[in-house]
């Protein structure tokens, strides 16, 4: 199959490659002429575990290319994807649609033959009816059909995720749509995929529901461990717990700062406009939202307890920034509020993380950046683990000591141990267990 892919981020790259190591022939467009030109020149503007070598092999095979103009590929596509972004409408939280409804634009002056129109973007319910109709409207005789088909891959696996997925949902009643996109897929199984065929705006909205759900699922926990510090209880058990029933899972039970992301925060937010929109207040995912808001400011106040109720002039040493580990993606990361708030109470912040340094510069330029963790901890008089990347859990905790001004760990994502922190004469605060000094 030949297939435009537009939109060159984390989603359009990974699925793009990934198509092209199928065997199908991808062209990935993108307005970002740097972008393009990085990946002429071989380089990866994204970091993302396997990607450059996956890029690479299918480059070399000729089967993935890159450009800035969709025009020939769109003419030549079976398939035309669209993976833009849908961040949150500054004010309103509602999705911002602008750069979908753009790119519809650009794909209706260049559709020929028959194609099929792709929306990966995550877009709220009842998109794919105003991509369809903004093509008709520019193009009347063109012969096309568009499709939902969104994407729940994960930074950091995203490759693992596009290749081996849970399941893939295709929202269309088109029959030529459905062939192709079928099709497309085909590669991924010898047998008959995870496709869960449905309509347009089914699809929208299971991948709303699905995000949604995780959200809360995450929220759960977390209010779990603020009772169960309170109680003298162990999330983490209580996580195990309730996880090793089959009707909970446990995956997704895991305590810590709140959750962040690109896709998260904006989609939940985006959700709970969907829902008042079609006068359907969704109040659980209304009060996820709000109880996560707060947590991720709670952060910086745990730190502050941590060295008795004042920040002012100290020093504070944060691992990691990004969202989460194995992603270079500053998007919503719950260091922000941390780090904002910590500064707002009097500290000095101080830094390390493995990939996101040169995107945490331009959202945190006032804080000063580390080679490594014990050279971030060094006059520190408290050192936060933020984000749980594997160069944070086994460290040396000698070493960590003698660096540091006072032995104080704030650990916001349990990696370590309360008995072996104390044994090795740290001040040890996690979430939802005990504390120990
Ligand atoms: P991104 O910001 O990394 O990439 C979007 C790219 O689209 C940018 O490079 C931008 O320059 C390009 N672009 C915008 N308008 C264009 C146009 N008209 N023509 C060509 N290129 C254009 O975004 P992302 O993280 O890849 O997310 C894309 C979509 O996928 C979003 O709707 C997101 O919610 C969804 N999604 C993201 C993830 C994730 O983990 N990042 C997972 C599942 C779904």
């Amino acid at each position: 199959m030949r297939i435009a892919m537009i939109g060159t981020g984390y989603v359009g790259l990974v699925s793009g490659a990934c198509f092209a190591d199928f065997g199908h022939s991808v062209v990935c467009v993108d307005k970002d002429a740097n972008k393009i030109a990085a990946l002429h020149r071989g380089e990866i503007p994204i970091y993302e575990p396997g990607l450059d070598e996956l890029v690479a092999a299918n480059v070399r095979a000729g089967r993935l290319g890159f450009t800035t103009d969709l025009t020939a590929p769109v003419g030549d596509a079976d398939a035309v994807f669209i993976a833009v972004g849908t961040p949150s409408r500054r004010g309103d939280g509602h999705a911002d649609l602008s750069y979908v409804y753009a790119a519809a634009r650009e794909i209706a002056a260049a559709l020929k033959d028959f194609a099929v129109v792709v929306t990966k973007s995550t877009v709220p319910v009842g998109t794919g009816d105003e991509v369809e109709r903004l093509i008709r409207d520019a193009r009347p005789t063109a012969d096309f059909a568009v499709a939902s088909n969104p994407e729940f891959l994960r930074e950091g696996a995203a490759i693992r995720d596009f290749k081996f997925p849970d399941r893939i949902v295709i929202g269309t009643s088109d029959e030529r749509a459905r062939k192709v996109l079928g099709e497309i897929y085909r590669p991924l199984s010898l047998n008959q995929g995870p496709l869960l065929y449905t309509t347009r705006r089914t699809a929208e909205l299971i991948k709303y529901a699905a995000n949604a759900f995780l959200a809360t699922k995450i929220t759960f926990i977390n209010e779990m461990a603020d009772l169960a510090e309170r109680v003298g209880a162990d999330v983490q058990d209580v996580a195990r717990g309730i996880g090793m029933d089959n009707r909970i899972g446990p995956k997704f039970l895991h305590a810590g700062p709140g959750f962040g992301g690109s896709c998260f925060p904006k989609d939940t937010r985006a959700l709970v406009k969907i829902g008042l929109d079609h006068e359907t207040p969704l109040r659980i995912v209304e009060a996820v939202l709000a109880v996560n808001d707060n947590r991720k400011r709670a952060m910086a106040r745990k730190v502050s307890q941590a060295l008795g109720g004042q920040l002012r002039g100290k020093t504070v040493a944060l691992l990691g920034l990004t969202f989460k580990p194995d992603t270079d993606d500053m998007r919503e990361a719950p260091s922000i509020p941390l780090v904002t708030g910590l500064m707002d109470m009097g500290a000095r912040v101080r830094a390390f993380d493995p990939a996101g340094m040169t995107q945490a510069r331009d959202e945190l330029p006032e804080i000063t950046y580390c080679e490594d963790a014990y050279h971030c901890a060094h006059g520190a008089d408290a050192l936060v683990i933020v984000t749980e990347w594997v160069h944070f859990r086994a460290l040396d905790l000698v070493r960590l000591k003698q660096a540091m001004k006072q032995p104080v760990i704030v650990d916001l994502r349990n990696v370590y141990r309360p008995e072996q922190m104390s044994e090795s004469g740290f001040a040890y605060f996690s979430i939802g267990r005990a504390h120990h000094r």
